[in-house]
């Protein structure tokens, strides 16, 4: 099964795709976590993600659409994986359904994430992450001070530079005009299952997998 997990920044789809990948066994996919550990490097895609997580700006379509289509050639995602970051823009939508037609397993299950804007400004900007285990959380739920909840690993939260409240709105200014646009595009040939994020997180992870089980069954 292949699913993509489609939302605004802030609309818990990271999160969301790591429980996911951890209940079903299947690779999680994300393209800003691919993006971020270009950081640093010398590698060709560290300038993009440089300028990305100073900005907020998507990388270019072509850039990101060559590193997927090297990725699904690889054997462990044959059988399928949680795709959550990419396509972001309907010319990635399209190269990815070019992709999938060539891939062995034929479901695809689409979600997307729906939230206001001002409950994901909040979760942004309340927002750390964990170097370690690569888990974000909110600053209400770190009881020590930078030590992380979940793996325990000291001194190893940290906020996203791009969580940073200008970026943000420059984030979600390029979802409603450039993102937002998939969602009507897959609509047109595909069934979007529609997510209430702002559920509480367990209670979205089973909306998820009772509603990916009841596509399965009747696809
Ligand atoms: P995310 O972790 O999904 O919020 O991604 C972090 C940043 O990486 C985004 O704000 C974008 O600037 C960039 N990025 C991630 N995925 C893509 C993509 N499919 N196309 C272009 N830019 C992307």
């Amino acid at each position: 099964m292949y699913l993509i997990v489609f939302g605004a920044p802030g609309s818990g789809k990271g999160t969301q795709a790591r429980r996911l990948s951890e209940i079903w066994k299947i690779p999680h996919i994300s393209t800003g976590d691919i993006i971020r550990s270009a950081l640093n490097t010398d590698s060709y895609l560290a300038v993009h993600a440089e300028h990305t997580m100073r900005t907020g700006e998507l990388i270019p379509d072509d850039v990101i659409t060559e590193i997927i289509k090297n990725l699904f050639g690889q054997e462990i995602y044959a059988k399928g994986f949680i795709l959550d970051g990419f396509p972001r823009t309907v010319k990635q939508a399209q190269a990815l359904e070019k992709i999938f037609a060539a891939l062995p397993e034929k479901k695809l299950i689409i979600l997307s994430f729906e939230a206001n804007e001002e409950a994901m400004i909040k979760r942004l900007s309340n927002r750390m992450s964990c170097y370690s285990c690569n888990k974000t959380f909110t600053l209400a739920q770190i009881k020590e001070e930078n030590n992380c909840p979940v793996c325990h690993a000291k001194a190893s939260l940290y906020q996203r530079s791009d969580d940073d409240i200008d970026i943000i709105r420059n984030r979600l200014r390029i979802f409603n005009e450039t993102t937002k646009p998939v969602i009507d595009y897959f609509g047109t040939h595909r069934h979007v299952i529609r997510i209430d994020a702002l559920q509480k997180i367990e209670d979205i992870t089973d909306d998820i997998v009772r509603s990916c089980e009841d596509e399965l069954k009747y696809s």
